[in-house]
């Protein structure tokens, strides 16, 4: 039996590296310089199809947001540590990619968008998700109604566009009571500094002139038939996720609960700055995560790698990401 050791194995590399540079082959192979069709430089649309029970899922890619990792970005690890986990996971140190995909359900008798992306307003890697609405065949106007998980920029601008006017014209939009109770409240507002004061701006953008029309429901309900949100807070005052239910099938879509998962699924006691409530976060994604991985449970997570779709499972202190395989129909 051949033993394959460190020197074997480069020097496998550097034989076909030496054929190349050689022109080895050269005969037989296409030059690629010569390429009649350009480079390409997009990628296809973010569309994903599957079924849980009698309704059809869509994930919808809206993009990524390459944030530059500061000090102290998780309270308890060091840069250090974060650079391992992510370099564990074949990614690049001091950024961490923030996917952004939102979950269209059609019940069979509503369609409902949990979460609506970042509408092009966050960072200029983000906001392919109409694009990719209208790639699925779904015109903004079918959406009957829009669930929000909370208030953060990437998951409510895409209500609205730039100049204010509403997207998902005939839909009911649902939002958690905490959470507009504590993002719509003058004297938060008032005390909030930095980032969190840009996202209390936002939030009232975005809500205040149709307040009117906004439904808002106390995580726990169930919000129609087959889809129940679940209290999940931390992240924000009244961040939650949903489980989706039909014919016998479960789903649990956790919002932002974990957030990247090789980093906060593998280290679920990693307390990020965006978690407002560090110790409060930890617990609800230490229930969340502990539940997904006995039950065995299909998950959806809104910054996952996309289709943002697999399952979990417990591996010694922290939990793994298994993403489902792209099937060519649901
Ligand atoms: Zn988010």
């Amino acid at each position: 039996m051949a033993i394959v050791t460190p020197s074997t194995r480069r020097s496998f590399i550097q034989h076909a590296a030496a054929a190349a540079a050689a022109g080895v082959g050269a005969a037989t192979l296409p030059n690629l310089a010569r390429a009649a069709a350009p480079f390409a430089r997009a990628q296809g649309p973010g569309v994903y199809r599957y079924n849980l029970g009698g309704f059809e899922l869509t994930a919808l890619y809206d993009g990524i947001w390459y944030s530059p990792i500061k000090d102290g970005f998780v309270r308890n690890a060091g840069r250090r540590a974060v650079n391992r986990a992510l370099n564990r996971a074949f990614l690049k140190p001091d950024v961490l990619p923030i996917s952004i995909t939102a979950l269209l359900v059609n019940t069979g008798t509503k369609l409902v968008l949990i979460d609506t992306g970042s509408a092009g307003q966050i960072t200029e890697t983000a906001g392919l998700m109409s694009a990719n609405l209208d790639a699925a065949g779904i015109k903004p106007d079918a959406v009957d109604v829009v669930v929000i998980s909370h208030f953060h920029p990437d998951h409510i601008n895409g209500i609205k566009t730039k100049d204010g006017d509403k997207v998902f014209t005939k839909a009911e939009i649902m939002v958690p009571e905490p959470e507009w109770a504590f993002w719509m409240n003058d004297a938060n507002l008032a005390r909030a500094t930095g980032t969190v004061h840009k996202y209390f701006l936002n939030a009232g953008r975005i809500f205040k002139d149709i307040a009117g029309e906004v439904h808002r429901y106390k995580p726990g309900a169930e919000l129609l038939p087959g889809i129940v949100s679940i209290p999940a807070y931390g992240h924000t005052p009244g961040h939650t996720a949903f489980a989706l239910h039909s014919n016998g099938q479960s789903m649990l879509v956790m919002s932002d609960t974990v957030r990247n998962p090789y980093l906060f699924a593998r280290h679920p006691d990693w307390q990020p700055t965006f978690d407002m409530d560090g110790a409060l976060a930890v617990q609800t994604r230490r229930r969340m995560l502990d539940r997904a991985a006995a039950d065995r449970m299909l998950i959806s997570a809104y910054h996952f790698p996309f289709p943002a779709c697999g399952h979990l499972t417990r591996d010694g202190s922290g939990y793994e990401l298994v993403p489902v395989m792209w099937a060519p129909s649901p």
